[in-house]
C-alpha cells in the first residue's frame, strides 16, 4: 500500500491487516470484507515462478506484457488462462514467486464507521440478500457501504452488542487531516491478551469476550463524532499479535448465512470456542483454488487465542455445517483440518486443473516435492 499509494494508486482489497507479502497472502487467498471485491490474489495480472526446470514468465492467454520485457526478465513466456488461474492462488506448491504483476485502482479515501451494536436476527437476512444498504442504514450511515464487518460474542450473538466496522469509499482529496490507524479504527488486538483468562475461568467466557469487544473496539469514529479519513493502507494497521492466536474459517454461500450463522455460534459456543466469530463479505475471488468460489460469499472467521477447546470447537462447527448439507470451503492459511480428499471434493473441477497445471509446471515428482511440506503434501498438493 505505501508503494502503490505514494504514485496514487491503491489496492482495491486485501486482508484486514497489513504485514504480510503480497506472495504468501496471494498463495492462500488472504481477503478483507470489501463487498463488492474478491482476493489479493485478483489484482495479479502476471507473475515470475522459478522451478528446477526453468523460469517461466505466466500470464492468461490474451497476453499482458510484451515478449521483449519478458526475454529481458530472462523468463520464458508461458501463457494459458488454467496455468495463470493456477498461479494466482498456488499455496506455495508451484514454485518460488519471484515477480508479480500487480494491477491497482487509483487510491480513494475510505470514512470508517465502527461501533458496537445490538444486531437484530432479522438482519442476517438482508445481509444474506446483499441488502448492505439497509444493514448500513440500521446501524451505521444511510450510504452504501463498501466494506462491512461484523464481530459477534458466540455467547448469545444477538443478545451482546456487536462490533461493526463499515467503510464508505470517497474519492480522493490531497487535503483531507490525516488520523493515526487507531482513529481509523484499525486493528483490534485487544482480543489476542484474553487467551489465558478464557482458559483459567471457562464460566466466565461470554461476558470476558463481551469486556474484550468493548475495550478493544469502542473507540469509534461512530456516526456522531466528526468524521475521520484515510486512504486503503491507513485504514490498515500493521498486526503485530501479542499472543499465540488460532486462525480459521468457514466460508459459505452468502445466500446460507441466516441458515447458518445461529447454528455455528451454538455449536462453536456449546463446545467452549473462546474467539470472537467475524463475518465479512467477497465476491467470487479468482484463482482455481480460491476458497471464495460462491457467487457471493460470508467469510465466518474464528480468530483469538490459542487454545485446544477453541480447536476443537471449530471441528464441532464443521462437523455440523456437514450435518446439514451447507456447502463450505476453508482458509489455505488457517488451522483448516483439511485432507487431501476432502480437498478434492470442495474444488472438483477446478482441482482436478489445478493438479493439471502443477503437473505442467513440475512434471517431476522430485521437484514437487522440493516445495513440499507435511501439511501440503497432505492436502494433495505436492504429491
Ligand atoms: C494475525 C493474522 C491475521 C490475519 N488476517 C487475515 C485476514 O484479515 N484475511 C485473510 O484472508 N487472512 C488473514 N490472515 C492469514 C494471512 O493473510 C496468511 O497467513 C498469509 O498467507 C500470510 O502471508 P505471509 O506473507 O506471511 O505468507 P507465509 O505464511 O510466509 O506463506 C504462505 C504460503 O505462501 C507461500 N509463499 C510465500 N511466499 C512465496 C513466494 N515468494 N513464492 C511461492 N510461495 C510463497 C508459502 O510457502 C506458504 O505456503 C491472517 C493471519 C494472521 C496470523
Amino acid at each position: 500500500s505505501d508503494k502503490l499509494e505514494a504514485q496514487g494508486r491503491s489496492l482495491w482489497t486485501s486482508g484486514a491487516g497489513n504485514g504480510q507479502t503480497f506472495a504468501g497472502a496471494a498463495a492462500t487467498g488472504t481477503h478483507g470484507s470489501m463487498i463488492a471485491r474478491g482476493g489479493i490474489q485478483d489484482h495479479i495480472r502476471a507473475l515470475q515462478i522459478v522451478t528446477p526446470s526453468g523460469i517461466r514468465w505466466i500470464e492468461p492467454d490474451t497476453g499482458v506484457m510484451s515478449d521483449a520485457f519478458i526475454a529481458a526478465t530472462g523468463s520464458t513466456a508461458l501463457r494459458d488462462d488454467n496455468m495463470f488461474a493456477a498461479a494466482q492462488l498456488p499455496v506455495g506448491s508451484l514454485g518460488i514467486v519471484t515477480a508479480l504483476v500487480v494491477d491497482s485502482v487509483p487510491k480513494f479515501l475510505v470514512r470508517p464507521i465502527q461501533n458496537l451494536r445490538k444486531v437484530d436476527r432479522a438482519a442476517l437476512d438482508w445481509l444474506a440478500a446483499g441488502d448492505f444498504r439497509r444493514f448500513s442504514a440500521a446501524y451505521a450511515l444511510d450510504q452504501d457501504p463498501d466494506f462491512v464487518q461484523m464481530i459477534v460474542n458466540p455467547y448469545k450473538p444477538f443478545k451482546r452488542p456487536a462490533m461493526l466496522r463499515f467503510l464508505y469509499r470517497e474519492p480522493w482529496r490531497d487535503d483531507y487531516p490525516r488520523a493515526t490507524p487507531g482513529q481509523l479504527g484499525a486493528g483490534y488486538d485487544a482480543l489476542s491478551l484474553l487467551g489465558r483468562l478464557l482458559n483459567d475461568y471457562p464460566w466466565a467466557r461470554g461476558p470476558l469476550l463481551q469486556f474484550a469487544m468493548k475495550q478493544g473496539y469502542a473507540s469509534g469514529p461512530d456516526i456522531d463524532a466528526p468524521p475521520v479519513y484515510g486512504s486503503w493502507g491507513e485504514g490498515l494497521d500493521t498486526h503485530r499479535p501479542l499472543a499465540d492466536l488460532f486462525n480459521a474459517s468457514v466460508t459459505i454461500d452468502r445466500a446460507d448465512l441466516a441458515r447458518a450463522f445461529e447454528r455455528i455460534c451454538a455449536v462453536y459456543a456449546r463446545h467452549g470456542g473462546s474467539t470472537v466469530v467475524t463475518i465479512r463479505f467477497m465476491e467470487r475471488a479468482q484463482g482455481l483454488l480460491a476458497p471464495a468460489r460462491f457467487t457471493h460469499n460470508a467469510v465466518i472467521d474464528f480468530d483469538g487465542p490459542r487454545s485446544q477447546r477453541t480447536a476443537d470447537a471449530y471441528a464441532r462447527v464443521v462437523e455440523c455445517l456437514d450435518a446439514e448439507g451447507i456447502t463450505f470451503t476453508r482458509h489455505w492459511a488457517k488451522s483448516c483440518r483439511l485432507d487431501a480428499a476432502r480437498v478434492a471434493a470442495d474444488y472438483g473441477e477446478d482441482f482436478r486443473r489445478w493438479r493439471t497445471a502443477r503437473d505442467r509446471l513440475l512434471p517431476d515428482p522430485a521437484h514437487r516435492a522440493l516445495f513440499g511440506s507435511e501439511v501440503l503434501d497432505g492436502l494433495g498438493l505436492t504429491c
